[in-house]
């Protein structure tokens, strides 16, 4: 895809770039959706019907198996070339800040440094009651116990409805509002607050640019919508950059 000129121009002069990741970014290493995830053993449920604390409440022990069959699915996935990228635009700016939606971790296993987990972390565990410490619990347990107060284990993830984790949200909105480019990246912009962040950034002036194969509601409110798969488009604008850095020098 030949890329607008003015949208690498403004990655050269940007003093600091926000990434937000969605799941899209990572489909290109195996990871579903959460629409493609309603397929196979899974197709009977909603997925956006699984991560809820109602759900959770109603049957633990299938929320469970839901969540230790997308642990395995993620262990065995690698990072992909956008993944990879991402992790190589630190580099090039001086500030960079990766916020993602997904909780996978495939960003910090390519590479990139302190990375702002919107929506938690698929491998943590929590007490369902509290903030115990929950080392040392039985997570082969149908429905794990926590180790300290005897109560629920439940994943350390971010359910429909929930509170973005302490720290996460404050610090997402402090970047949007201080990026001078803000790339949209796999992601429908359907789930809030992350959707919201675009439109901090715009409204502070950032460049918006969203990397989308499909147009999502945040399509016409972007400066340049490419529509391409994350892991095609990443690198080739990474690597316009540092072509761009290294004339520039
Ligand atoms: P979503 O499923 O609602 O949307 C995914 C978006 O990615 C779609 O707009 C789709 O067109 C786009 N897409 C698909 N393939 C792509 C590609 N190769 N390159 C670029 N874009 C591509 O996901 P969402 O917006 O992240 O929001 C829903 C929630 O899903 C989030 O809360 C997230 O925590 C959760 N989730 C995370 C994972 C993960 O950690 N990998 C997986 C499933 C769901």
């Amino acid at each position: 895809m030949s890329l607008p000129d003015a949208l690498v121009d403004a990655l050269a002069s940007a003093r600091h770039v926000l990434a937000l990741t969605g799941s899209g970014a990572s489909a290109e290493s195996g990871v579903p959706t959460f629409r493609e995830a309603q397929t196979g053993l899974w197709s009977q449920y909603e997925p956006t019907q699984l991560a809820t604390p109602e759900a959770f409440a109603q049957d633990p022990a299938l929320i469970w198996r839901w969540y230790r069959w997308r642990r395995e699915l993620v262990q065995a996935a690698e990072p992909n070339p956008g993944h990879v990228a991402l992790a190589r635009l630190h580099s090039l700016v001086d500030t960079m800040t990766l916020v993602t939606q997904n909780v996978d971790g495939l960003h910090q296993r390519a590479g990139s440094p302190d990375v702002v987990e919107y929506h938690g972390n698929l491998f943590a565990n929590r007490c369902h009651e509290g903030s115990c410490d929950t080392n040392g619990a039985d997570l082969e347990a149908e429905v794990p116990a926590c180790p300290q107060c005897g109560g629920r284990l439940r994943p350390g993830v971010v359910w429909f409805g929930e509170a973005i984790p302490d720290g996460a949200r404050e610090r997402a909105d402090a970047a949007a509002a201080d990026c001078d480019v803000f790339l949209s990246i796999g992601t429908s912009s359907l789930v809030w607050p992350a959707a919201g962040l675009a439109d901090i950034a715009s409204t502070h002036g950032a460049v918006v640019v969203e990397i989308n194969p499909d147009a999502t509601p945040q399509t016409s409110r972007s400066h340049y919508s490419l529509r391409a798969r994350a892991g095609e488009l990443l690198p080739e604008l990474v690597d316009s950059l540092a072509r761009r850095k290294r004339s520039d020098t």
